[in-house]
């Protein structure tokens, strides 16, 4: 049995998180690791970066997203 976390060269791939996307062209979840700045939608091959992801940018409802984000970072 290997120990993954002794190893000292693991750690870059152990921090990131995944976090999901949404497609915007077949509005499945795409994993993204947060190291990671573009991911490809594995139901329609679409490629997502998070800056064309983010709806903050545009959507008229951001600013009540923004504090419910902030929101939740407070409560982690
Ligand atoms: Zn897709």
């Amino acid at each position: 049995m290997k120990s993954f976390l002794t190893c000292p060269g693991i750690n870059k791939f152990v921090r990131p998180t995944p976090e999901y996307l949404t497609c915007p062209k077949c509005l499945g979840h795409i994993e993204i690791w947060s190291n990671e700045q573009e991911a490809k939608c594995d139901k329609c091959g679409a490629i997502v970066s998070r800056e064309i992801q983010s709806c903050l940018d545009y959507c008229e409802f951001a600013e009540k997203c923004k504090k419910i984000i902030e929101e939740k970072k407070v409560r982690k």
